[in-house]
Parts: structure tokens; C-alpha cells; sequence
């Protein structure tokens, strides 16, 4: 049974201990991997969106580029380039400022006197422009980083001031190899704290977006188109800019007009797909923070803490795609309803464990109670055999000897042996009606009989061997008969049972008594009590000695031989006539056993 027990301990209960540990464990995170799947979910949608808007941007850049096209072909470059302000503003509605610089630092448009826009614009950028103030500037073009000498021996139509111009442009490259400034390293903290955004907490919450200080030229390198964006009085100033095979000295330029952008950018902020939008609203947040387009424009919240973001990029830097959540209180609510699920399935999971366990271990108890209380049955049985024939042996012997000449002693021997060999045959009839019991082959032949009379009858026929034993035996029963449907020889072999028990179990008080009597309540039916004033059943054990081969007196230290199976059959045969047998002490010590039987009418 230890060894049983020790099994179980390490095959079963400290591994599902472990299991409900890892899971209590893992409903902990529980919070924290929906956040992350939610996360991960909504910051998809922010980047498709910020691609979208970015395609648009591209887009428009084309859009940009066709347009200077247009406008260059029928007319000489640098026509176009002197009326390309009001060309552009006239044909591109996108467009504030048209410009156009060439390559060597020269300004053609905007003119001076082209209005207050174009006044404030060539006042604002003429020297970035024309590459004679370096700025701070965020910028994309198709190819990257600059190759000026590349670019210089591109040239294709050169200009008669081109070798002045050439000056400051390779100056400009030195100070891009030597200082380094050009690089985009300088970090910028980001406008908004997404609240999902764990290796921005471990790295700090920057920008990817970065300025660059350089001149115009610079920016250009051998592109030929690109956006530069920066920041003027605190406005964001975003402009294309590109260069016609035409004539590549000239780089033709538009200053966007950020509203109408805007505009035409709202369409592409949306919840994709739209099954989420009750669930989330996108917002174009610009580089304050403030939201300029929204998917649901009844939200309200603060803008600084979306869920997730992600950057636009270059084209408009520091602007970004928020996501927030509509409910936040509905992630933890769900969080907190999966813990409790997960949680009511693991307390279900480790009850069922410990009840099966449990369930196993008692079972098991039984199994091993029962294997012990067979082998005690068998020698118990051996025993109960070898007693008996012991005494007739040694009687039969006396007696075939002729060695015992004296009439009264020649049938006490025959009585002992008569008595012995009846108790052999009880013994043996219990074991085999046992037996058939057990593999339901006990066959009841059923009729109307007299319960009385067979009392009367059993009582009778053991009177001699109790009589020679010194019991007083008492027998009370009603002259008129107590009808029952029964099995004769079944009942006769309950009562014999009960009466050889009060036999064995009286002690020194041999006093026996049996009753029968009809009783009205609660139903009609018959009862047959055997008393003894014997020492009683021990306390506890009174529901037990009706089980297969329990004995509360147990052989060796009572002394008395038992199989553990009388009262078991007893039962089993009150049980099949649809009755049964109960104990109670007997008022003033001793048992009483009752056979109650349904009155047959
Ligand atoms: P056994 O062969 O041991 O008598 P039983 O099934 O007839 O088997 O009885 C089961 C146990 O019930 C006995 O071992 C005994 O301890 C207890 N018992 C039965 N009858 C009596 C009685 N009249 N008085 C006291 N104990 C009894």
C-alpha cells in the first residue's frame, strides 16, 4: 500500500501539482498576451494605414513630376522656369508655391513680385534653395544618399556659370564627409507614448524620423525627384521637388498646400478591416499631436496615448497613425473573464484530479481489504472444515474400535458427530451458495409459505445441539401462520445462519430466544427477531459485518471459527424476497437480528 501510495505521489499528484502551478502561472500573463495579440493586431492596422498614406504621398509626387513635364514640353526650360509659379498653381491644385532653382544656386521662380505667398516663400527659402544656408531638413528621395561628382560629370547641358556654382557644392560634400552632419542620427523624442510598445520603454521612446542639417544640393545628389520637409515657425513646410531629363540643372519644386493634402489623405484613414471599428478609432495625429483626420470624429481622448502608432515618415515627420482603443476597459475586461475561465477550468481540472485520486486511492484501500480478508477466508474456511472433522474422525474411530461399550456414551459420540457433520454441511451449503450469488446463478423457487411454520421447523431441528451446548433456546411465535412469498430452504438457511451465530457470539449468558410477528407498520410485513445476550457487535462495525467476509470477532484472538459469509448470504437472500436484516443491541446486552419480510396477503 505505501509503495501504491508513493506511486501515486510521483506518477500522479506532484505532476498535476507542477501543471497547476504552470497554469496558475500562466494566468498571471494572461493580461499581458491578449494586450500583445491586441497589439499586434492594431498596430497592423496602423501600418497599413501609414502606408496608405504614404502611397498617396508618392502618388502625388508622380502626379507632380508629370506636371512638370507638361509644362516643359512646347516650351524652352527656362521659360518654364520663369513662369512656372503660376503655371503650377494654375494646373496642380496641390501646389501654394511653385519654384524652381538651378543646380548651381540660381532662383527663377517664384518672381519677387508674384504675390505675398511667393514673397514670404522665396524670403523663407531662397537660401536653402539656392544652397547658400544650411537648414534642418527632413528628406526622401528614390536614391538615397548623394553623389555629387557622379552627378557634376552627369551634367549635360552646362551653364557659363557652372564652374563658380561648382564651388560650394563640393564644399558641401566635404562638409558632408568630414562633419558628418549630413547623417540622420539625431534622435528626437516621439510626439506620442504608445501604451503598447515595450522595446520603446527598454530603448527610450524616439523617433525614427531624424533632421538632417544640409544645404538643398545636397539633398538632390543624382535623384531626380524626392520630398524635403521643414520646420518653419514652427509650420510644416513640405515640398517636391524634381528634375526633367529635359534639362537636369534645373530642379523644379512645390511647396504642397498641407491643407488640401490632408484632404485628400482622410480617405485612406480608416479602420481596415471594418469589422474593428466598433473596437478601435484611427486618428492622423500631426507633429502636436493633435488629430487632423479621424475614423470615428465623435472620439474623444487624450491623443498622446494611443494603443499603438506608427510613424509616416519623411514626407511628413513627426506626424503619425494612431490607434485607440474605444473601450479600454474592455481588454481587461476581457482579460479578467479569460483568467476566470482558465481559472474555474483549472480549479475544475485539479478537483477532478484530487477526487479521482482520491476515488482511486479508496478503491484501491478496498481492493487490497478485500484480497486480505479472502486469504484470511480461506484459512478461516480450512479451518471451520478441518474442527469438525477432526472430532468426527476421532469419534468414528472410537466408536468402529468397539472401545466404548457403554449405550450412553456410544450416542452422545453418534449426537457429537451428527452435530459436527451438520455444521460441516451449514459451512459448505454458505460457500457454495456464496458462490452462486456471486455469479448470479442462485435460483429462488418462489412460493406461498408460512414463515412461521419454517422458524418453527429450523428451530426445532437445532434445539438438540443447542440443548447439549446448555442454551436455553425460547421460541415465540402466533399460532395463526405468517404468509410471505419465499424460497423455504432459502429462509430456513437465514434463520439457521442467524441461530448459529447467537450460538457462536452468546458468550456465558446462553440464552437464546427467536420471535416472529406480523407488524402493520409502515407496511404490512412479517418480522422474525433472533435475541442472544451475548457480548454484542463492537461499536462501528454494526453496517459492516453484513460485508463479504468481515468478522468484527476475529479468529484468533476470539477464538471463535467464522467464514465472514452468513450474514452476507442472509442478507443477500432477505434482500432477493424484497426485504432485509437489520441489527440493533438488544435492551439489557446482547444482539437482536430482524428478518423483515412483505406480508403476502
Ligand atoms: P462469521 O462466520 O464470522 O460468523 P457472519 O457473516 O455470520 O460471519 O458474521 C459476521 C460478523 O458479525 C461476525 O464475525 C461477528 O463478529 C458479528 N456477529 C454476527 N452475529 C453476531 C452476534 N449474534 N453477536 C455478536 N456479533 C455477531
Amino acid at each position: 500500500m505505501r509503495k501504491v501510495a508513493l506511486v501515486f505521489v510521483l506518477a500522479v499528484f506532484v505532476p498535476s501539482l507542477v501543471l497547476a502551478w504552470l497554469a496558475v502561472r500562466s494566468l498571471r500573463d494572461q493580461q499581458f498576451v491578449l494586450e500583445r495579440q491586441q497589439s499586434l493586431l492594431y498596430q497592423g492596422v496602423a501600418d497599413a494605414v501609414a502606408k496608405d498614406l504614404v502611397g498617396y504621398i508618392t502618388e502625388r509626387q508622380r502626379e507632380f513630376g508629370s506636371q512638370v513635364e507638361a509644362l516643359l514640353t512646347g516650351n524652352k526650360p527656362l521659360d518654364a522656369a520663369n513662369s512656372f509659379d503660376e503655371q503650377l498653381r494654375k494646373g496642380w491644385p496641390l501646389a501654394e508655391v511653385g519654384f524652381t532653382v538651378s543646380l548651381d544656386g540660381q532662383c527663377y521662380s517664384p518672381s519677387l513680385f508674384g504675390g505675398a505667398e511667393a514673397r514670404k516663400f522665396r524670403l523663407d527659402n531662397e537660401k536653402f534653395l539656392c544652397n547658400r544656408e544650411s537648414v534642418e531638413v527632413y528628406w526622401d528621395s528614390p536614391k538615397g544618399a548623394i553623389n555629387l561628382s557622379q552627378l557634376d560629370a552627369k551634367s549635360s547641358s552646362p551653364r557659363s556659370d557652372e564652374s563658380s556654382a561648382q564651388q560650394p557644392a563640393a564644399n558641401a560634400n566635404n562638409s558632408l564627409n568630414n562633419s558628418g552632419k549630413f547623417a540622420k542620427d539625431q534622435k528626437q523624442a516621439r510626439n506620442v507614448e504608445p501604451q503598447q510598445a515595450q522595446q520603446v520603454i527598454a530603448k527610450g521612446n524616439y523617433s525614427k524620423i531624424a533632421a538632417s542639417e544640409a544645404e538643398f544640393r545636397q539633398l538632390i545628389g543624382d535623384s531626380t525627384e524626392g520630398t524635403v520637409a521643414r520646420f518653419l515657425q514652427n509650420r510644416l513646410n513640405l515640398m517636391f521637388w524634381y528634375r526633367s531629363p529635359r534639362d537636369p540643372q534645373l530642379v523644379f519644386g512645390s511647396l504642397l498646400n498641407l491643407p488640401k493634402l490632408v484632404e485628400g489623405l482622410s480617405e485612406s484613414v480608416k479602420v481596415e478591416p471594418a469589422s474593428l471599428n466598433e473596437e478601435v478609432c484611427v486618428a492622423l495625429l500631426n507633429d502636436s499631436a493633435a488629430p487632423v483626420v479621424m475614423s470615428n470624429s465623435k472620439f474623444r481622448t487624450n491623443w498622446k496615448r494611443p494603443f499603438v502608432a506608427t510613424e509616416i515618415g519623411e514626407a511628413l515627420p513627426h506626424w503619425e497613425v494612431a490607434v485607440y482603443l474605444v473601450n479600454p476597459a474592455k481588454l481587461t475586461h476581457s482579460a479578467q473573464t479569460l483568467k476566470l475561465t482558465l481559472g474555474l477550468l483549472i480549479a475544475a481540472l485539479v478537483l477532478a484530479i484530487g477526487v479521482g485520486g482520491w476515488l482511486i486511492v479508496t478503491d484501491l484501500k478496498r481492493q487490497l481489504t478485500l484480497a486480505r480478508q479472502k486469504t484470511d477466508f480461506v484459512s478461516n474456511v480450512s479451518h471451520e472444515l478441518k474442527t469438525p472433522l477432526t472430532s468426527i474422525r476421532m469419534f468414528s474411530e472410537l466408536l468402529a474400535d468397539g472401545r466404548v461399550t457403554d449405550k450412553e456414551k456410544q450416542r452422545s459420540y453418534f449426537n457429537i458427530i451428527t452435530a459436527e457433520t451438520a455444521r460441516l454441511t451449514r459451512l459448505i451449503n454458505n460457500v457454495l451458495d456464496f458462490s452462486r450469488m456471486e455469479r448470479g446463478e442462485k435460483k429462488y423457487n418462489f412460493e406461498k409459505c408460512d414463515l412461521a411454520g419454517v422458524v418453527r421447523e429450523t428451530v426445532e431441528t437445532c434445539r438438540p445441539q443447542f440443548e447439549a451446548g446448555g442454551f436455553k433456546l425460547e421460541c415465540e411465535l402466533p399460532d395463526s401462520p405468517l404468509l410471505v412469498n419465499g424460497d423455504r430452504d432459502a429462509l430456513a438457511q437465514v434463520v439457521v445462519n442467524l441461530l448459529s451465530n447467537a450460538e457462536k457470539y452468546s458468550g456465558e449468558r446462553k440464552e437464546v430466544r427467536v420471535e416472529a410477528r406480523s407488524q402493520a407498520q409502515p407496511l404490512p410485513h412479517v418480522e422474525v427477531r433472533v435475541l442472544d445476550r451475548g457480548p454484542g457487535v463492537p461499536k462501528g462495525c454494526e453496517g459492516k459485518i453484513f460485508e463479504q467476509f468481515y468478522r468484527a470477532h476475529d479468529s484468533l484472538s476470539s477464538g471463535i471459527q467464522g467464514s465472514g459469509l452468513g450474514l452476507t448470504l442472509a442478507r443477500q437472500i432477505a434482500r432477493a424476497h424484497g426485504g432485509d436484516i437489520a441489527f440493533e443491541p438488544r435492551a439489557g446486552g446482547g444482539s437482536c437480528f430482524a428478518l423483515c419480510l412483505p406480508l403476502k396477503l
